[in-house]
Parts: C-alpha cells; sequence; structure tokens
C-alpha cells in the first residue's frame, strides 16, 4: 500500500494532466454506458413500437456516441501515455543522480550491471504501471460506475443481484496476483544478474577472448537467461489463469441473469428493451473487470520492481551521509594521518593498521610495497571514497569528515592508472573537471602535459572526438590528457596511481615531463612504480600487509637491509649510478 502511495506522490507534478485525463476517462465511461441505455429505445420504439421518428434518431445517436466516445479514449490514452513517461523520465533521472552519488563503498557491493538493470529494466517496468495501470484503475472503474448506474436504472432488483455476484470474481484474483509478485521479484533478480554476466563479460571481452572462454561465457550467459525464462514462464502459467478463470465465471453471471431477466420479461414486469439495456450494460462490464484484472496482474510486477527501486532510493547517499560541514578555499595542503586503519567489509585481515604519516605541504611522498599491501586503500581514504574504521586523517589540521565532501574534493586531483576517458571532445576530457574552463585555459593545460602537439596534429585538434574509452590515442597520449585534466583542476593535493606498464622511451619522457609540471608545488602521494619517482621523493613509505614498515628517503632506505631493499632490487634491480642519475634528471 504504501509502495502505491508512493507511486502516486510521483503524480503530483502532474496533477492538471491527471485532472484532464480524469475527466476524459469520465466521458469515456459516460459513452460506452450510453451505448447500453441505447439499446432499450432500440428495441422499445423502433423495433416494438415501430416508431418512425426513431428510425433516424437511434442511428445518429450511435454515430455520434461511437465518435464522442473514440475522443475521449484517445484524450485519456494520451495523457496517461504522456503522464507515465514523464514520471518514468523523472525517476530515471533521479534514480541515476543518486546512483552517481552513492558512496564508493556501496559502489563496491552492487554490480554494475544489476545498478544498470535497475535504470534500464526496472523503471521501464514501472513505466508500464503508470501509462497502462494508472489510467484503467481510474476509467474502468468509472466505466463500471455508469454501467452499474444503466443496471439500476433498467431496473433495481435485477442491479442488486448482479452486483452481489461480482465479489465472487474479485477473491480468488488477490491470491493469484499475490502469487504474481513474489514471481515478477524473482523475475526481476533473474534480469539483473543477467545484465550484470552481459556487462562484465563485454567490459572483459579481452579477458575473455585471451582465455578461449568465449564458449564457458555462452553457457553461463544461457544458464542465467534460462533462469529469467523460467521466472517469467512461471509469471505468465499463473498471471494467465485469471482471464479465462473470470471468464467463466462471468459467463455463468449472465447465464444466471439472462435466465431471471427472461422470466421477469414473460411475466410483464420488464419491457424487451429494458432486458437487453440491462444486459447489454452486464456484458459491457465483462471488459473493464477484465482489463482491471489484467491490470492487477501488470500492476503487481511493477511493484515489485518499484520495491528495488525505492530501496535503492531509500539508501543515503553520499551527500546525505556527509556530516562534514567546512568548506575550505584552497588548503596549503599538510596531511596527517593519526592511528588510521581500515578493514573493508567482509574481510578477516585490516587493509590499513595504524598509520602514523605526516606529509608536508608541497612535498611528495612514494607508496611502495608488494601488490595488496594497502598503497590504494590508503590513497582511497583522502578524497573519502572510503572512511577511516579508526583514527582520523587531518588537512591543514582540520580533520577530513569535518570538511563538506565537495569541499574537500576539490582539494585533490587524481591520475589514475587507469585513464577514464568520455566519448566526447578531447577538449571536453581536459575540461572535464572545470566545466567553465576557456579554450585557452585547456590549451595552457594541454601545452603543460605536453599534450598539445599530439593533439595539434590530430584532424580536429581539440575538437576530436575521443573513440570509446580512448581507443584512438595511445597509452602515453591518454596519460598526458589525464595529467593535463588534473593540471586545469588545479587542486592543492595530488593522488598519482602510476602505471605499471612501460610506455616507449619517448612516450615516458613526455610523461614524466608531465608529470613534474603537475607534481610542482603540490602535495603528492604517488603509488610508485617508476625508479625516477621514488628517487625524487621527499619520502617513501614502505608498506607491508597494511602496516608502514619503513620510511625515508632512498639513499637512507637503500643503505639499510630492509624491506624496501628487497623491494627495490625486485622491482628495479641493482641499479648503477649511471642509471640512477639518468633516472633523477
Ligand atoms: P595495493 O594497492 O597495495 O595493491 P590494496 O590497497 O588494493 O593494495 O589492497 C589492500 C588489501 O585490501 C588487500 O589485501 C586486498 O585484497 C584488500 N582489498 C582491496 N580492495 C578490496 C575490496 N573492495 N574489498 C575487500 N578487500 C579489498
Amino acid at each position: 500500500m504504501t509502495r502505491y502511495l508512493r507511486l502516486l506522490s510521483y503524480l503530483k507534478p502532474y496533477r492538471l494532466l491527471v485532472f484532464f485525463a480524469f475527466i476524459c476517462g469520465a466521458f469515456f465511461a459516460l459513452f460506452t454506458s450510453a451505448h447500453a441505455w441505447l439499446m432499450q429505445p432500440l428495441l422499445d420504439d423502433l423495433f416494438i413500437q415501430k416508431d418512425r421518428g426513431m428510425l433516424m434518431l437511434v442511428p445518429l445517436a450511435i454515430i455520434v456516441i461511437a465518435l464522442l466516445k473514440g475522443l475521449a479514449a484517445y484524450g485519456q490514452n494520451y495523457l496517461w501515455q504522456r503522464i507515465g513517461l514523464e514520471i518514468v523520465s523523472d525517476i530515471r533521472e533521479r534514480l541515476y543522480s543518486h546512483l552517481i552519488r552513492l558512496s564508493a563503498q556501496s559502489h563496491a557491493q552492487y554490480k554494475t550491471g544489476v545498478l544498470m538493470s535497475y535504470v534500464l529494466n526496472d523503471v521501464g517496468q514501472l513505466q508500464i504501471a503508470v501509462a497502462v495501470v494508472f489510467k484503467q484503475l481510474v476509467s474502468q472503474p468509472l466505466t463500471l460506475v455508469a454501467l452499474t448506474g444503466i443496471m439500476f436504472y433498467q431496473n433495481a432488483k435485477l442491479a442488486f443481484l448482479a452486483i452481489f455476484a461480482i465479489p465472487l470474481f474479485i477473491l480468488p484474483l488477490s491470491k493469484i496476483s499475490l502469487r504474481l509478485r513474489k514471481i515478477a521479484g524473482l523475475g526481476q533478480e533473474k534480469i539483473g544478474a543477467t545484465s550484470a554476466h552481459l556487462q562484465e563479460t563485454l567490459h572483459g571481452i579481452r579477458a575473455v577472448k585471451t582465455f578461449g572462454q568465449e564458449p564457458f561465457e555462452s553457457a553461463r550467459f544461457r544458464e542465467k537467461n534460462r533462469a529469467y525464462l523460467h521466472e517469467i514462464l512461471r509469471a505468465s502459467k499463473i498471471g494467465e489463469i485469471a482471464p479465462p478463470l473470470m471468464e467463466t465465471m462471468s459467463a455463468t453471471g449472465v447465464a444466471l441473469i439472462i435466465g431471471y431477466a427472461g422470466f421477469q420479461v414473460m411475466n410483464g414486469a420488464l419491457t424487451t428493451g429494458q432486458f437487453f439495456s440491462f444486459l447489454t450494460a452486464t456484458i459491457l462490464m465483462y471488459a473493464p473487470i477484465k482489463t482491471l484484472a489484467a491490470a492487477n496482474n501488470t500492476l503487481q510486477q511493477s511493484l515489485a520492481a518499484a520495491e528495488r527501486i525505492f530501496a535503492i532510493l531509500d539508501e543515503k547517499n553520499e551527500t546525505e551521509k556527509d556530516s562534514g560541514t567546512l568548506v575550505l578555499g584552497v588548503a596549503s595542503g599538510e596531511l596527517r594521518l593519526e592511528h588510521v586503519s581500515f578493514s573493508y567489509q567482509n574481510a578477516d585481515a585490516p587493509a590499513l593498521s595504524d598509520i602514523n604519516l605526516t606529509v608536508n605541504a608541497g612535498s611528495t611522498i612514494a607508496l611502495v610495497g608488494h601488490s595488496g599491501a594497502g598503497k590504494s586503500t590508503l590513497a582511497n581514504l583522502l578524497p573519502r571514497f572510503f572512511e577511516p574504521t579508526y583514527g582520523s586523517i587531518l588537512l591543514d589540521g582540520i580533520a577530513l569528515n569535518k570538511i563538506k565532501l565537495e569541499s574537500l574534493r576539490r582539494q585533490i586531483g587524481i591520475v589514475s592508472q587507469e585513464v577514464i576517458l568520455f566519448d566526447e571532445t578531447i577538449a571536453w576530457n581536459i575540461g572535464y573537471g572545470k566545466k567553465d574552463a576557456s579554450m585557452e585555459e585547456i590549451t595552457r593545460a594541454a601545452e603543460a602535459a605536453y599534450a598539445h602537439l599530439f593533439i595539434s596534429k590530430m584532424q580536429n585538434g581539440y575538437q576530436t572526438r575521443i573513440e570509446k574509452g580512448g581507443g584512438n590515442l595511445s597509452g602515453g597520449e591518454r596519460q598526458r590528457l589525464a595529467i593535463a585534466r588534473a593540471l586545469l583542476k588545479n587542486a592543492p593535493i595530488l593522488i598519482l596511481d602510476e602505471a605499471t606498464s612501460a610506455l616507449d622511451s619517448e612516450s615516458e619522457f613526455f610523461v614524466q615531463k608531465a608529470l613534474s609540471n603537475l607534481m610542482h608545488q603540490r602535495t603528492t602521494i604517488v603509488i610508485a612504480h617508476r625508479l625516477s619517482t621514488i628517487l625524487n621523493a621527499d619520502c617513501i613509505v614502505v608498506l607491508d600487509q597494511g602496516r608502514i614498515v619503513e620510511m625515508g628517503r632512498h639513499f637512507e632506505l637503500i643503505q639499510k637491509e630492509g624491506p624496501y631493499q628487497k623491494i627495490y632490487k625486485m622491482q628495479w634491480g641493482p641499479a648503477d649510478g649511471n642509471t640512477l642519475r639518468a633516472a633523477m634528471q
């Protein structure tokens, strides 16, 4: 019931349209029942009394009523369609806005494909609910009321008899709809799983191909798709019981009425015209009741979708959860981590334990450690993608959770290993973090990122469209675009996740130059893979199993036979003085 009401609450902005749709529905009901009423003069006056005046009037009335009924039907159909589409667009936009504001923690719990299925499939289900169901729920009961009016007008006693029979149809239907709703929920879950699989495998198509797993994935897809089919079929099996059941029951009702009413006609209590008018009204009632039953089935399925959408909408998003209120100007960029620990949900061991670290404003910290040591986790705590389980992080002496998220993230630029580029122009992609950037600013950022030259050489320069994910760019070019983007954002803190894959030496040279421009006078936390980065870092922080095991500059740490030396030898091997000097330049 609350779901109904909540769904109805979305109608509010469209009150006026609903009002007009309702008026059209009322006229539709009126004209439908007018047809039933016409049966009486048709038979009594035209056929039995042979009234010549009626010969013109009745056929004319039939045409006029049909025309008006058609107009009313058009009006209400169009209006409900429109209301449905508008509401669904609203919900889809609201859901999308909500989804992208959910915390990284929430996103880690959902599969992308499942979320996509919410926005596309579940919302689509709702559209049917609103456009079809609301219309039927309004217009059909109105028609029923009008037809009942005709029945009472023609013969009250008979009408009472017919009305008492109606609940007999309704009761079994409510049982069926309950079952249906459950099954519909399962069906939507299954389509969600199918969609998740689709998304994962298409996204990871290269992995699928490299490992030659196409047949395996096809089989897995089939399995999920079949599970969906199974649920849909189950729903169909149960849902389709309703119409024939109703048909049989109403036929029985009509038969009984014919028997009883025929008896009354013979006794002279009812004219033939009244009898047929009554019968027509009874028969015409069948269609709205049948439609209502079908609408109820659709509604149950849609309510299952609504339930899932509302559950997501009710989940608090980052901005709602944000306890921070402080809005910073430009931070100087000193970071302090005090006894910071972090555990992922459902993880056995903490990913970070008791991290104490001060990063002076403008200095560069290189995070070094084996895979899984906790480097990315540490970096992810700074923009508050995740909140520390214990301890606190301070920016310029202010606890991060006191700072408004939006304001905090404005202080941080991120250049990640995997450069995310959108299917838009180069200029658009560089200006992504600063929508009001002028072309001149964009060009300046590109120049400082050593990207201007290759961009200028492209056919449409800055207006060249980036193909899906940056397919028309090399790895080094993509990275330089990401650097230009971060330069334009001009945040005092920089998080840098260096690419693990090596670039050719020319690209590497330009990327390094671009990076040193970017890092200039910024507090930089870098997940380091390049030798030059660790050599130039003001401090190297060696992580192992979530703990800091060593800290210091390269030349201090390399002397000790500690964890750093081991990692260094493993990743960069024994370096002679020349290579080191080259790397530092
Ligand atoms: P690194 O960046 O040094 O390779 P991470 O910070 O990614 O290490 O991971 C640290 C630890 O946290 C690892 O043990 C990893 O398995 C675990 N971990 C990382 N991400 C998640 C996650 N989303 N859920 C659960 N555990 C995770």
